[in-house]
């Protein structure tokens, strides 16, 4: 059921939402006041309503229900807010990040000619170092995020697609259907639509790829700022695991902290994490070895975690990336990673 083309409703009585309505009903704009307003959720009028209180026309347009799930979208990835803090080492990335993109969406009339922001972005780099988290952390300071359309009428929004190589994969799959041809022209075409250089629209693209040497070329022309996500730095892992540690009893020293960093060489954030939560299972496992009940236990009640439990976890999780990708990464962040 296509959305009713109709202007938006007025006032407000007909914004409430009809539960199970679905935009449904017959019946063309002719009466468009009761219907529009049925169509949406309390959450998504609140969301895209503009300050006269009315949803904008484009986004009336569109299939009620995508405008639904988009909307959701918006609002379940917003709810796990990311400051630049959560993301451990990174630093040049997030500066450059932070100085390209986050300034220039907050202050765009500093930020014209010369100085536009980048058209689009790339994070790219092995699985697990955080170029989710990254896209995350933006959002989060520009306060909205949301796909083309509806994006572009929340602008400054930004758009984060996640291995956007399945989608914009240079590939020519045998018998690559005609569907998937049709949303990759579609996705280049709305891609296009974003360039603030052009439109002065402030919707930033930001596409996500652990394979950059699989995306096509149209994407790469449209996604000219590359930056590379490397695998954690030595002190990044020291703070990924002192802040794990964090609430977590243990008797680790200092020393034995570096030991343990030391030992994590390649890791990935995500290994990382992995290994630390490992790690602190070690005192719950004993604990049920010997027979404690541990439904009815504190964090005090468990002995804390120790070397011994990381030299067990170091068993349990490798690290996954391996040393031949990561040349693989580097060798392309030569050629095409942005410089800082
Ligand atoms: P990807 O680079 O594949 O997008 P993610 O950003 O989704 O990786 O990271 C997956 C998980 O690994 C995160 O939710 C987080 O728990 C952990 N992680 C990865 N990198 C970092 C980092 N730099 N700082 C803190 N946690 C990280």
């Amino acid at each position: 059921q296509k959305a009713l083309n109709g202007p938006p409703h007025q006032g407000t009585a007909g914004r409430r939402p009809a539960a199970g309505r679905g935009g449904g009903g017959a019946g063309g704009g002719s009466c468009g006041e009761e219907l529009n307003g049925g169509q949406f959720s309390e959450r998504v009028l609140e969301l895209l309503s503009g300050p006269d209180g009315e949803i904008p026309e484009e986004i009336m347009k569109l299939d009620p229900k995508i405008v639904e799930q988009v909307s959701n979208e918006i609002l379940d990835s917003s709810a796990g807010d990311i400051q630049w803090d959560d993301i451990a080492g990174q630093d040049a990335a997030k500066r450059l990040v932070q100085e390209i993109v986050v300034w220039p969406m907050l202050n765009p009339q500093l930020f014209t000619g010369a100085r536009a922001p980048p058209r689009g972005l790339l994070l790219f780099g092995p699985p697990g170092t955080g170029k989710t988290l990254i896209g995350k952390a933006i959002a989060s300071n520009i306060k909205v995020k949301a796909l083309f359309t509806i994006a572009r009428c929340l602008q400054p929004s930004v758009i984060f697609i996640d291995e956007i190589d399945s989608i914009l994969s240079a590939r020519k799959a045998e018998g690559e259907h005609e569907s998937s041809r049709r949303l990759k022209t579609e996705m280049l075409v709305q891609m296009e639509g974003c360039d603030p250089k052009s439109s002065g629209c402030r919707v930033l693209l930001i596409g996500a790829t652990n394979r950059p040497e699989e995306l096509d070329d149209a994407a790469r022309r449209r996604l000219p700022k590359q930056l590379y996500i490397p695998l954690p730095c030595p002190l990044a892992r020291e703070q990924m695991v002192l802040r794990m540690l964090r609430g977590v009893g243990h008797c680790l020293s200092a020393a034995e902290v570096s030991k343990v960093v030391a030992k994590t060489e390649g890791y990935s954030g995500s290994d990382m994490r992995n290994f630390v939560q490992e790690a602190c299972q070690g005192p719950v496992r004993d604990a049920l070895r010997s027979g404690r009940d541990v439904g009815g236990m504190q964090e005090q009640d468990l002995r804390p975690v120790n070397l011994k439990d990381f030299q067990m976890a170091q068993r349990a999780q490798k690290k996954s990336v391996d040393d031949g990708e990561v040349v693989r990464y580097e060798e392309y962040n030569e050629k095409h990673g942005a410089k800082y």
